[in-house]
């Protein structure tokens, strides 16, 4: 029999003790706590990569570490906020925001955005950023889907899209390619997205912090409801955000232990093709 007891430890977060199942990362004990450390590359459904840096937090050693991938250890102490920390939390998103196409009004990510979450909360202001400002990389917005939009000036290439289509689909539609400055996300031989292997799932589009990979449905729900999905037997557990009677969004339930909040092509084609009614 599993001793619950044996499989937990204490640690402080920030002056506060904390229970913590043993292995879980310090990022994800402090999401659990509803304390906000800045990310962009971690994601709850793949393993920890360590990319952005944001997530710099300090030991009880007085040393920075990534907590996407520190796991927590009996008696370990956590501080999440220093002028230190915030010092390298700054200079990494100035770098992220340097090459970012900026125009968060008409973004459809705009108050979803996890790159505004984190410049919101550094304090990162438009002056800070003239003696870092370089040129945009102009790609092409790929367009060639049906379902969703690329734009890869608004990429932080944080690879969360080549993880979830590579380690939980098994598709491989996507990976990084050239290198140094124009490194970039793409697909073999760098084709639109309709010409690759592509399956249209929309997990990468769920997945991405920012803008990057948009829905072309991109109204607001103004009400969701959680359902079931019918197309097949697997049962996903999904939300459904309605808007006059219409499906205007669909999101897999994180907390279903049935699909774990991914979804398929399938479910994501039931924002063009159904009305609820009785609703
Ligand atoms: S991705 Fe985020 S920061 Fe970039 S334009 Fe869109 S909303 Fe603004
Ligand atoms: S839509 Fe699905 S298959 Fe296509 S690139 Fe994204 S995750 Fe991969
Ligand atoms: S497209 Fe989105 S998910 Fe993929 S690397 Fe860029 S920011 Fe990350």
């Amino acid at each position: 029999m599993i001793n619950i007891k044996e499989n937990m430890v204490t640690i402080k977060i920030d002056g506060e003790p904390v229970k913590a199942k043993k292995g879980a990362t310090v990022l994800e004990i402090a999401i659990k706590n509803d304390v906000y450390i800045p990310n962009l590359c971690h994601s709850s459904q793949l393993d920890p990569w360590g990319a952005c840096r944001l997530c710099m937090v300090e030991n009880q050693e007085g040393r920075l570490i990534t907590s996407c991938e520190a796991r927590v250890e009996d008696g370990m102490e956590i501080v999440t906020e220093s002028d230190e920390i915030n010092r390298g939390r700054i200079l990494v998103a100035q770098l992220l925001i340097a090459n970012h196409e900026m125009d968060c009004l008409t973004c459809a990510q705009d108050d979803h955005c996890q790159l505004q979450e984190v410049t919101s909360y550094l304090g990162i202001q438009k002056e800070h950023l003239n003696n870092l400002r370089r040129k945009v990389v102009e790609i092409p917005v790929d367009v060639s889907n049906p379902f969703f939009v690329r734009d890869l000036k608004k990429c932080v290439l944080c690879g969360i899209c080549v993880r979830v289509c590579n380690e939980v689909l098994g598709v491989n539609a996507v990976g990084f390619g050239f290198r140094g400055y124009e490194t970039k996300i793409t697909t073999f031989q760098d084709k639109p997205l309709l010409e690759s292997n592509c399956v249209s799932c929309g997990e990468c589009v769920v997945a991405c912090p920012v803008g990057a990979l948009v829905p072309k449905e991109t109204l607001s729900p103004s009400r969701e409801v959680k359902t079931v999905c019918s197309y097949c037997g697997v049962g996903c557990n999904i939300f459904l955000g309605l808007r006059d009677e219409k499906i205007v969004q669909v999101r897999g339930d994180p907390e279903s232990a049935v699909n774990e909040g991914n979804l398929c092509v399938r479910a994501v084609t039931l924002t063009d093709s159904l009305i609820i009614r009785n609703a």
